[in-house]
């Protein structure tokens, strides 16, 4: 983390997880555990479903929320979308972009990243982009060339103005959701290549003010080692995410100092 010239954000990943019954009642448990955060952004990134309520809930907790997904065009007969203005009338902040769950199983493609990226921008939702090498990538050595491909095409056209708003989630495939972390060292080492990989598209005063996450089977027990590396500024967290118990320990983590 450097907080002196970005935010610390830790951000929860609810996935297809919890009703609005169960939103509110994390939410009551929240409030018995969270203390206040004093340096970073606590976010929840949940089901499009239950947005409005957990905008209320979490009114208090100061936690901002954000969708899992949204769709990059404005109105019309896309059945089933929703669009970035929808998200910011209900009070969402953030939107998570490219998750590795969304590119597998729905085909996202770089191509839809980039233009959610801009549709969010353009609402005033700040984006988290989600890249990230699977192991079969990592084995063969393509880690930075693949990580450098995603970064750029997810960032085309975007102006440097508009960079500050935007989050980037170091996910490797192979650590999400399978317990498997990537040791300290290779996230750190993987967010400061992306960080140069900015620098090189928009010089460094812009490249230093940009929140760089990871995320994969982030913890409580691996939390503050992963956050202690200059250039991961705070966590993209699924499972863990669940236990408000556990999530709260991770933004403790980040807090710390
Ligand atoms: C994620 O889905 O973004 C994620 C990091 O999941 P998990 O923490 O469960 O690995």
């Amino acid at each position: 983390m450097n907080r002196r010239y970005r935010k610390t954000i830790i951000a929860g990943n609810w996935k297809m997880n919890m009703t609005a019954s169960d939103t509110k009642k994390y939410a009551e448990e929240m409030k018995k555990l969270m203390t206040r955060a004093k340096w970073c952004e606590t976010v929840l990134c949940i089901p499009s479903c239950n947005l409005s309520t957990a905008v209320r809930a979490f009114k208090d907790l100061r936690i901002s929320i954000g969708a899992e997904n949204l769709y990059y065009e404005e109105k019309g007969a896309y059945t089933g979308e929703i669009s970035a203005a929808m998200l910011k009338d209900l009070g969402v902040k953030y939107v998570i972009v490219g998750h590795s769950e969304r590119r597998q199983y729905f085909g996202e493609t770089d191509r839809a990243v980039n233009k959610k990226v801009h549709a969010a921008l353009a609402a005033s939702i700040n984006p988290i982009i989600c890249v990230g090498e699977s192991l079969e990538q990592r084995e063969a050595g393509l880690t930075h060339d693949w990580i450098a491909l995603q970064v750029k095409s997810a960032l085309s056209g975007v102006a440097a103005d508009k960079l500050r708003r935007c989050v980037i989630a170091y996910e490797p495939i192979w650590a999400i959701g399978t317990g498997k972390t990537a040791t300290a060292e290779q996230a750190g080492e993987v967010c400061s290549f992306i960080r140069a990989t900015i620098r090189s598209l928009y010089g460094a005063r812009v490249a230093r003010s940009v929140t760089i996450q990871y995320g994969g089977s982030m913890n409580p027990s691996n939390a503050a080692e992963l956050l202690a590396q200059p250039d991961v500024d705070g966590g993209l967290i699924g499972g863990a995410s669940l236990k408000p118990e556990q999530f709260v320990e991770i933004v403790r983590a980040a807090n710390q100092g």
